[in-house]
């Protein structure tokens, strides 16, 4: 590869301005273990820059009408609409997704960003009648100043549109920090926002060491919010540390989704939507299904359903045609996918197809996990507590529904849960006795802008999307006056 084309996005976006440095960091493509790009190993002294122009961007930009913000915002989806293509095959070369499954997160950033700039103008306050007759009381909701956003690399141009946009909306300005496996994408996605003549400092990306950037972020008493999407353990690190600043925190962490198959479902429905969920983006996803409970009077038929699907999708890089599964993200996550079959198998679970890598001939150097389904799968097992996030679907049989309500909510996450049944008595039940933040009924797919996206318990605090996602940004403030005679 040319040395243009391994730094064609070897910059960090600092007060309107690219900006380069002598240390880089390797971008490999996960489909064959190359290197595709370089980009800055920015740090302290890159973050302050970031934060300080974030900062004196702040108040011109938070006291624009809501309609002026929304221009801009508008203007940058539909810059990322007609630049899709080549905005997806940059996603997939450095995340591995099929083209497909890129395409659409293209476009679903897109729609997102369209939703917050339109979301940005009903940041209504609210007046309150007062206790004594001259006294008015109002309530007004105001941005709450530098947002520090952290992403990760499982969707990551959805996550930056689901950070940045409605951060702007709400009148706040960024300093972002994208993952260090997938920082050109959201490079690419700044470019189109810098393209629009949004104001310098507004919208701020540094790459680089995610430990010293993040610390940057946290010490600086101008970031008032800190809004992260990532591993429990560092989302848990990160509360502690903004507890010293008591800033504002958004956490969306890991999860471990459960499915619950009863005998009343459309078996048929139940397995296609439960592998596009379980095998979506090589099951790297935080909202994706962990574990398949199926009911023991239906488990054979569904599993026998689930795995013919299996046994059809096709494995391979992500810019192949027809491709659906494509590599995971390196090889620390393959041995881990690895490890938790090798240790299910150990204790009785059988592979009923997939179970091992695909690391020789044209797979050479990519890392590659095969789909994988689990039968005889037990509650005692790893593979049931543990966030996967690979390519491996373990279906465990239970017998009733407060049984199977009791497993479902025996872990610390509580982020997805999804339930495939027709009887509406038990919808509720299950819907409301369910400990998670989003709940799916007969469907797996949780993702639109409208709609409040998060988790409670370990599974982090806050939404994204819908109005909630947009007070997230907003502090409320009480205004209470007299008046004069
Ligand atoms: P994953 O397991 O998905 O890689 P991480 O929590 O390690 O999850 O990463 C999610 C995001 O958090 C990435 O942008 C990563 O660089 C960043 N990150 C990792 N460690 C820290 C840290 N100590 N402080 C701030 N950000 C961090």
């Amino acid at each position: 590869m040319t040395n243009d084309r391994l730094d064609a996005w070897n910059y960090c976006w600092i007060n309107g301005e690219k900006h380069t440095l002598p240390q880089i960091i390797h971008v490999i493509n996960p489909a064959t273990g190359e290197t595709i790009g370089r980009v800055p190993r920015g740090g302290a002294a890159e973050t302050e820059r970031a934060i300080e122009a974030a900062s004196q961007a702040f108040p011109k930009w938070s006291k624009l009408p809501a309609k002026a913000r929304a221009g801009y915002l508008l203007d940058w989806a539909d810059r990322i609409s007609r630049d899709r293509q080549a905005l997806a095959e940059l996603l997939t070369m450095e995340q591995g997704k099929p083209l497909a499954e890129a395409l659409d997160e293209i476009e679903g950033s897109a729609d997102f960003i369209r939703w917050y700039a339109e979301e940005g103008k009903r940041a209504y306050g609210e007046i309150i009648p007062g206790s004594r007759e001259k006294q008015r009381i109002s309530v007004l909701r105001q941005p709450v100043g530098v947002a520090g956003l952290i992403t990760p690399w499982n969707y990551p141009a959805a996550m930056v549109a689901r950070k940045v946009s409605p951060a702007l909306a709400a009148g706040c300005s960024v300093v972002l920090k994208p993952a260090r496996q997938t920082p050109q994408i959201a490079i690419a996605l700044f470019a189109h926002l810098m393209e629009t003549g949004i104001p310098r400092g507004v919208a701020n990306l540094v790459t680089g060491d995610a430990g010293v950037i993040g610390e940057a972020l946290l010490s600086d008493r101008r970031v008032r919010k800190i809004s992260f999407t990532g591993s429990t353990e560092v989302g848990k690190q990160l509360m502690r540390r903004a507890a010293d600043q008591v800033k504002r925190l958004s956490l969306e962490l890991g999860g471990n989704a459960p499915v619950i198959v009863f005998p009343d479902a459309d078996l048929d429905e139940a397995a296609e939507k439960i592998v596009s969920n379980k095998f979506e983006n090589g099951g790297q996803m935080c909202n994706g299904i962990n574990v398949i409970y199926a009911h023991q009077e239906v488990a054979d038929l569904l599993t026998e359903k689930i795995v013919s699907r299996v046994r059809e999708l096709q494995i391979g890089p992500g810019t192949e045609p027809g491709v659906q599964v494509g590599p995971l993200i390196d090889m620390a996550a393959v041995q881990k996918v690895e490890e938790l079959v090798k240790a299910a198998r150990e204790k009785g679970a059988r592979v009923l197809t997939g179970g091992y890598r695909l690391a020789a001939g044209e797979r050479q150097g990519g890392s590659f996990f095969a789909p994988t389904v689990l039968a005889h799968v037990t509650r005692e097992m790893s593979i049931a507590h543990e966030e996967i996030f690979g390519p491996v679907a373990p279906v465990i049989r239970f017998s009733g529904e407060e049984e199977v309500l009791r497993w479902a909510n025996d872990t610390p996450y509580g982020l997805a849960a999804y339930v495939f049944t027709r009887d509406l008595g038990r919808v509720y039940r299950m819907s409301e006795g369910l400990e998670f933040g989003m709940v799916a009924v007969n469907g797996t797919s949780l993702s639109v802008p409208q709609a409040p996206f998060g988790g409670i318990k370990e599974s982090g605090t806050g939404r994204e999307g819908g109005r909630h996602g947009l007070d997230e940004y907003l502090e409320t403030k009480y205004v209470t006056m007299m008046l004069p005679d």
